[in-house]
């Protein structure tokens, strides 16, 4: 059976460079908002127009438009991929909304992760992240860097690109939503039983690894 699993963490917990790794080493599908977002954005669409100044601010998206963006992703599957919710929910409507439109594709919550993090440490996370402008894996200035300077570890590219919101300003909004909109979702998965949370300060590979624990009990 497809699992279908929540990432659950404030800007820069990791949340994409784990979704990354389930993709590659458990043929996972990622489901990122924020990817699909800026997608938009750089296709100029409708939705692009209208969420360009919002996620530069560093404000959440209307749940209208996420939503509808996850339905339409979700389509798109088949029944046998499990799914990575990375960024998205980030409101307790969204996380509503979620539950019904699993149902609608035949899919239910099995579990979300929580990657518990020092807030000092996300400004300095966020403020090194850069990726591949080819394949988009994910790196670090400094905790994340590819094997051999300036290629991809992944397809080999030598182009990479930052995100214009990972800026310390812009960051400290987003941590500020995730505060006010995003925790508050945690408490209602953990009356459900869902709720695993991992250390998130730990290095990259054993986050993963404790993050296949959970997946494999
Ligand atoms: P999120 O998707 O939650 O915003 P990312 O996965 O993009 O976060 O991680 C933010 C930055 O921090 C990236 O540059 C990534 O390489 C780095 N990073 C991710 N996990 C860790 C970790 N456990 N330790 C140190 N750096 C990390
Ligand atoms: P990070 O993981 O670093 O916070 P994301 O790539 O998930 O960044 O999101 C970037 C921006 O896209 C957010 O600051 C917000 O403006 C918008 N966004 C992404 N996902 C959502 C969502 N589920 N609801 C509302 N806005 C979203």
């Amino acid at each position: 059976m497809a699992l279908n699993i929540i990432l659950l963490g404030p800007p820069g917990a990791g949340k994409g460079t784990q979704a990354a790794r389930l993709v590659e080493e458990a043929g996972m599908v990622q489901l990122s908002t924020g990817d699909m977002l800026r997608a938009a954005v750089k296709a100029g669409t409708p939705i692009g127009l209208q969420a360009k100044a919002v996620m530069e601010s560093g404000a959440l998206v209307s749940d209208e438009i996420v939503n509808a963006l996850i339905d339409e992703n979700l389509a798109a599957l088949s029944p046998d991929q499990g799914v990575i919710f990375d960024g998205y929910p980030r409101t307790a409507g969204q996380a509503e909304s979620l539950d019904g439109l699993l149902a609608g594709h035949g899919r239910k919550l099995d579990r979300v992760i929580e990657l518990a993090v020092d807030e000092d440490a996300l400004v300095d996370r966020i403020t090194g992240r850069f990726s591949c402008a080819q394949c988009s894996t994910p790196y670090h200035d400094r905790y994340n860097r590819p094997e051999v300077g300036g290629v991809c570890d992944l397809c080999g590219s030598n182009e990479f690109k930052r995100r214009p919101d990972d800026n310390e300003e812009t960051v400290r909004t987003r941590m500020a939503e995730y505060r006010a909109k995003t925790a508050p979702i945690l408490p209602l998965y953990d009356t459900r039983g869902l709720v695993a949370r991992v250390d998130g300060m730990a290095p990259i590979e054993e986050v993963g690894a404790a993050i296949d624990r959970i997946l494999a009990g």
